[in-house]
């Protein structure tokens, strides 16, 4: 199977990002959820205000014009029987341009159209004809839009038709107002001024900008407004457009029926997003310590979820080592997974714990006899030494063995090695150590023994042997060889002298210890 490479992201990363990914994705969903209804709400109260602001404005100027015009009616009846009195006519004029300054002037003119008298006098209008025949041809009550008049101001025009006893047209009463100047429709536009960002103006039907808060805005002509267009074409309503200056505004507008001229309220759509960004930063700086405390938690959470896992995870790693058990059982696991995860990691850790102590004990003993093999006993020999411990050894070898198998078979022979061993554990100490070296030699290592202790555990054994009764073969004898491991010197040494000696106690015709010394001892 092919490996493959270890994972780079661990599950506390991956908790931690989800966690924070999902809480800055809320968050934020939120506030633009928040965002965009707060302004569609502003927006729309914005645009609602406008309207009813543009609606107010635009009946406070109907009536204006219209208190004008009951003023020039009544001039007009009382001037009917006297039109050929200049005089009279002059009285009135001067009379109506004084009444509360309304009119910056007044004129009368006749059915042709010719100025037949006027106040103030300084302007000289007085036989001159009128610019505009329009209300001469309709002969009805009449607003003009803006224009320059013979005087050269922007102005506009508000007449009355003059009509005899018999209804003869006699003529017309009319009064102008200058646009640039102050007069009646600013005074009251002014007293009017909105501190929430918002201004009003006001557009004649030809688009021309009759008042605007800007004194040098009036007289524009505004012929790209799309809100221009809206007030001119209907009676009212609001809108989201672009002024002229490329500015995004919000709009209501109202037109005036007797003049056909339009009064828009409007604010810059910025002024909005500006309220609408303070509140977020407020609601930002409400949120912000639940939010950050919100964030602890999450990343406490995401430890207690990790921690566990991760520590589980690191000992899954080393299961085969000796104190596993331990530390595995010492990581809390505070939930389900957790706590299932390290029983099995600790079920699998003793496992193999115990699968390892079988493997050692196959690897460090001697299958039939279950005495320690060479390898364990070169083991043991090596760590005494390191150790400095000493050590007598006693070299074993059952007598004519041979003759066991030839006699009784492998299988009793085989037996008869096992019944050896047990008595030879039977013999020994437990720190001692029994090991088989050979076919039927075997050898063993006392600890922290003299050569006369040693040869006395030999010789014990060796009677111990004799006098058994074994199964199958009945009696045997084995030949012994002690020796004592000296400072300095090598262990092959010390086990060479051992068998020596044994060879020793063979020749001299078997069943005997012979010690380095040169104790014998025979049955
Ligand atoms: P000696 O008294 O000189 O020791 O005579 P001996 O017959 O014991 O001679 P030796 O020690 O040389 O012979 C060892 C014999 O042990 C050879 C073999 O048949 C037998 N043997 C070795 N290993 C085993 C074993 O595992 N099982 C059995 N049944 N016999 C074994
Ligand atoms: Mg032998
Ligand atoms: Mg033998």
């Amino acid at each position: 199977m092919p490996t493959r490479p270890r994972p780079k992201l661990n599950l506390r990363t991956l908790l931690l990002a989800f966690a924070f990914i999902s809480a800055f994705a809320t968050l934020a969903n939120t506030f633009w959820v928040m965002f965009n209804t707060q302004k569609a709400e502003l927006v729309e109260n914005a645009l609602q205000s406008n309207e009813a602001y543009a609606s107010r404005i635009a009946t406070s100027v109907e009536e204006v014009l219209s208190s004008d015009l009951d003023r020039l009616r009544y001039a007009s009846t009382s001037i009917s029987d006297s039109f050929a009195d200049q005089p009279t006519l002059k009285n009135e004029a001067h009379r109506l341009l004084r009444q509360d300054n309304s009119f910056n002037s007044v004129l009368v003119s006749n059915a042709e159209g010719r100025i037949i008298a006027s106040a103030p006098d300084n302007l000289q209008l007085d036989g001159q004809v009128l610019q505009s025949r329009l209300p001469l041809s309709r002969r009805e009550p009449m607003i003009s839009d803006a224009f320059h008049s013979l005087a050269g101001n922007l102005v506009v025009f508000v007449s009355h038709p003059v009509f005899s006893r018999s209804g003869e047209y006699l003529g017309l009463v009319g009064g102008s107002i200058r646009l640039e100047q102050k007069n009646t429709i600013q005074s009251l536009m002014d007293l009017n001024v909105r501190e929430d960002g918002a201004h009003v103006y006001l557009v004649d039907s030809q688009r021309r900008v009759l008042y605007h808060p800007d004194p040098k805005r009036i007289g524009a002509v505004l012929l790209t407004e799309p809100i221009v267009d809206a007030a001119l074409k209907q009676n009212h309503g609001s809108m989201q457009a672009v002024d002229e200056s490329g500015t995004e505004m919000l709009a209501g507008y109202t037109s005036i029926p007797s003049s056909r001229w339009g009064v828009i309220s409007q604010q810059p759509l910025s002024i909005i997003q500006a309220s609408l960004e303070a509140t977020t930063i407020k609601v930002a700086k409400g949120v912000a310590p639940l939010g950050l405390f919100g964030l602890l938690m999450i990343w406490w959470l995401g430890l207690k979820i990790s921690v566990p896992l991760s520590r589980l995870a690191e000992s899954a790693k080393r299961l085969d080592a000796p104190e596993s058990y331990e530390r595995i059982h010492a990581i809390p696991a505070d939930y389900f997974e957790s706590w299932q995860i390290r029983r099995a990691l600790l079920l699998g850790a003793n496992l193999l714990q115990e699968k390892i102590g079988r493997l050692n004990h196959q690897a460090q003993s001697d299958p039939l006899t279950g005495l320690a093999n060479r390898r364990a006993m070169e083991e043991t020999l090596a760590l005494w030494q390191e150790t400095l411990k000493t050590f007598a050894a006693v070299s074993v070898d059952i007598d004519h063995f041979k003759r066991v198998n030839d006699t009784y078979g492998h299988g009793a022979g085989d037996e008869t090695l096992r019944a050896v061993a047990r008595l030879m554990r039977q013999a020994s100490r437990p720190d001692d150590m029994l090991c088989r070296v050979g076919g039927e030699e075997f050898l063993l290592l006392l600890p922290n023994s003299s050569i006369s202790a040693a040869a006395d555990v030999a010789e014990r054994l060796r009677a111990t042997i004799e006098a058994a009764d074994l199964d199958t073969v009945g009696h045997i004898t084995i030949s012994l060889g002690v020796a004592i491991w000296k400072m300095g010197e090598s262990i092959s040494t010390t086990l060479e002298k051992a068998d020596q000696l044994l060879y020793q106690a063979k020749t001299q015709g078997r069943n005997r210890v012979v010690s380095e010394k040169g104790l014998t001892s025979t049955a």
